[in-house]
């Protein structure tokens, strides 16, 4: 079990060594080219930065590698959402197990207060290690498959950002006709494979056509899908192996094993954790912070995962993202 006084978390020596460990459990593999192993990468000793104020004589670059393939230099933090920062790296980490370990999340100003670094700066940390949380599904595959089950539903969750009252034409938006999820609300749908992962999206409006887009890219047909009454699932629901509906409306909650009680708990996790932590959540955001939910759930204690586990699992996620916060100065906040 990490102690928060573990050397990752406080000297930036330590915190450099346990992420190589991760990234490269099988020796330096050069960002560039994609050489690896003793022969092709070698250690750069008592390499110096340029000289600054601080240091006079260039601060001592540690963890430099010099690739014979490319021959081009690299740390282990090149390609990766810790790159290019002015934060130490024992702060990167240990704002990394602090959101993967928190079950509602942590907001910025609490990361502020706990590690001593700026709010703004603490904002955009937070950010970027959501980034990491993105899944690989292209490689995970679909939810479900034969003999699994599949829940969907949608929820809705704080306002969109300019809601119009009214059409262009000047009629009013009607809100839906079950009742929730009026026009000025931000969606979410969600899947969850029972016992497994979730998916979770923000979509402009939840719709026949958006649900069955998110349904057929991300749940094997084969699966059984369980949903509530909801007349977004009928149609689609028919090119799973199975579809049965629990009639929320009529009070009817469980049928047997239908029920889609375990998306419903995933959504009340969710909507705490944003009430509670992430009040004012800009709605270009709803997203990361879905990523981040998401994240945790699918690395859940009940799965076998500890707090270090996922930690280090996030570790392994941060390459190769698609960096859409490049500096703090040019994030919008939120
Ligand atoms: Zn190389």
């Amino acid at each position: 079990m990490t102690n928060l006084n573990s050397p990752i978390f406080q000297s930036e020596d330590a915190a450099r060594e346990h992420l190589e460990a991760q990234r490269w459990p099988d020796g330096a593999v050069c960002p560039h080219c994609g050489c690896v192993g003793d022969k092709h990468v070698t250690p750069i000793k008592g390499a110096r930065a340029r000289p600054s104020a601080a240091h006079p004589e260039g601060k001592e670059r540690k963890g430099l590698y010099q690739c014979n393939g490319c021959r081009r230099q690299f740390t282990v933090t090149v390609g990766t959402v810790f790159e290019r920062s002015k934060v130490p790296l024992h702060k990167w980490l240990l704002a990394t197990y602090l959101l993967t370990s928190s079950k509602k999340g942590m907001s910025a100003h609490q990361l502020h207060r706990t590690i001593g670094v700026t709010y703004k700066t603490a904002w955009f940390m937070f950010h970027r290690i959501r980034e990491a949380m993105k899944e690989d599904t292209s490689s995970s595959g679909p939810l479900g498959g034969e003999g699994k089950t599949v829940e969907a539903d949608e929820t809705y969750y704080g306002q969109v950002d300019n809601p119009r009252k009214t059409r262009t034409d000047g009629t009013p938006f009607k809100r839906s006709k079950r009742g929730r999820g009026p026009a000025n609300k931000r969606a979410v749908v969600s899947l969850v494979e029972r016992g497994g992962s979730v998916r979770s999206f923000h979509v402009k409006h939840a719709t026949k056509a958006s649900v069955r887009e998110i349904l057929v890219k991300n749940a094997s047909r084969k699966s059984k899908l369980y949903t509530d009454e909801s007349k977004l699932y009928t149609e689609t629901g028919k090119e799973f192996a199975k579809h049965r509906t629990v009639h929320h409306a009529s009070g009817e909650y469980v049928r047997g094993d239908v029920h889609s009680n375990t998306i419903e708990n995933y959504f009340s996790v969710f909507k705490r954790g944003m009430r509670g932590i992430y009040q004012h959540c800009g709605e270009a955001h709803l997203q990361r912070y879905l990523t981040e939910f998401d994240f945790r759930y699918n690395r859940r204690s009940k799965l076998g995962f500890t707090d270090d586990d996922r930690h280090n699992e996030l570790l392994k996620m941060i390459a190769g993202k698609r960096l859409t916060y490049r500096r703090p100065d040019q994030a919008s906040f939120a």
